[in-house]
């Protein structure tokens, strides 16, 4: 534990970063052909959010941020995540950067061996960016391309923080940008100019949607805001079909044509998720997917539970289960299948990432000024 510290930072045209992802593919075809074990460790780093989404009631643990996990335990539980054989490190939150040793987590991550991406609301990304060098993937949530993304996100300013955080961010460090919007009846009308948007700022875009009906988790379903903001059936049918009509006109989204298709098709599928990903939070709790059930990481190991009959029945079940709307579930198990189309789309995606670029003439920064919002910031509900 701790013994890479003080290690030389990576640069991000280094060859390490090379065999990183290789290891990591490396690790992918492992699970899929041996171990059917996880080979990415998706970590909530933090309790804390300095958001109030309207969507999420994630910010509302905030007052257990003392709970999360100290730096030093962190560096030890990557090490068994290695040993273990993983090979991808996520981290997320709450807003992972509210952690002002974010930039430490990182850092030991990617000289342990790790590839490593972050989900933020971009907020901090700014201030953050120049401790973030051995970050290779960042995924900034962005649910409107006007100031109107603050009522969404519950925090004044964000808007104009993500455009600034997005350009120091490329500016300091190799790591490859892609917009994440939440699609629900807040701004259904924003898809298309979202993808516009992204294409401006020469970043990926990746949508996910939210329906009343999906609601597991940290809500329940009196407080859900997936009930308030969730989109119809109907109004799901469109989203898909719109994001396929984007794909097809060249926006650059994330999502392949193969998985949008099947959606608007309604095909069902085999969900590989949780032989793919394994979710730690903050307190080192493992929790299934549906979160029916948990395991305690602080008195156990990931051998352990790897090896554990509530582990091995999750993933038979899960094969079957088709709950998530989202389009990159969907997509990582057809990756994980090596679905040929799937791969294809996945591979122009992925040159797209690699060869990002502000757009020429400019950057994000100059963007039109950030209007204000014609309205005030609501106070979310709390229930
Ligand atoms: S969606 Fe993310 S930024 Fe918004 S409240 Fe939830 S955790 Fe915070
Ligand atoms: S589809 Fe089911 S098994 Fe797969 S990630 Fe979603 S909840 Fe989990």
């Amino acid at each position: 534990m701790g013994a890479l510290a003080g290690e030389s930072r990576e640069s991000p045209t280094d060859p390490g970063r090379r065999s990183r992802f290789q290891a990591a593919f490396l690790s992918m075809l492992k699970s899929r052909l041996w171990t059917h074990r996880p080979f990415f460790l998706a970590h909530a780093v933090t309790f804390g959010c300095n958001s109030r989404c309207l969507t999420c009631s994630y910010w509302k643990l905030t007052p257990r941020m003392k709970e999360d996990l100290p730096t030093s335990e962190v560096y030890r539980m990557l090490d068994e995540a290695y040993e273990a054989g993983m090979r991808g490190y996520y981290l997320f939150g709450g807003e992972p950067l509210v952690r002002k040793d974010v930039g430490e987590l990182v850092d030991y991550a990617q000289r342990r061996g790790f590839v490593t991406t972050m989900n933020t609301n971009g907020s901090l990304l700014a201030a953050r960016a120049p401790s973030l060098r051995g970050l290779d993937f960042a995924f900034v949530s962005l649910d409107y391309f006007t100031a109107y993304n603050d009522v969404i996100r519950g925090r004044r300013g964000t808007f104009g923080e993500v455009l600034r955080g997005i350009e120091r961010l490329r500016q300091v460090t190799g790591a490859k940008v892609t917009l994440v919007t939440t699609i629900s009846r807040l701004n259904f009308d924003a898809i298309e100019p979202m993808a516009r948007f992204a294409e401006e700022l020469g970043v990926s875009i990746s949508f996910n949607s939210i329906e009343p009906t999906l609601d597991f988790g940290l809500t329940d379903s009196e407080a859900s805001p997936n009930f308030d903001f969730g989109l119809t059936p109907l109004q799901l049918h469109q989203f898909y079909e719109t994001l396929l009509r984007l794909k097809r006109e060249g926006y650059p989204l994330l999502e392949t044509e193969r998985v949008l298709q099947d959606f608007v098709n309604g095909r069902t599928w085999k969900c590989e998720f949780p032989k793919m990903f394994v979710y730690v939070s903050p307190d080192q709790k493992i929790y299934s997917c549906d979160y029916r059930y948990g395991y305690d990481l602080r008195h156990g190991s990931f051998e352990e539970y790897f090896s554990s009959r509530a582990f091995q029945d999750h993933v038979r079940t899960s094969e079957r289960c088709n709950r998530c709307v989202r389009t990159c579930v969907r997509g990582y198990s057809y990756t994980y299948e090596f679905r040929l189309q799937h791969m294809l789309g996945l591979a122009e995606g992925a040159l797209r990432l690699y060869r990002q670029r502000p757009r020429s003439g400019g950057s994000v920064g100059s963007h039109p000024p950030v209007p204000t919002p014609p309205f005030e910031v609501p106070t979310p509900r709390v229930s």
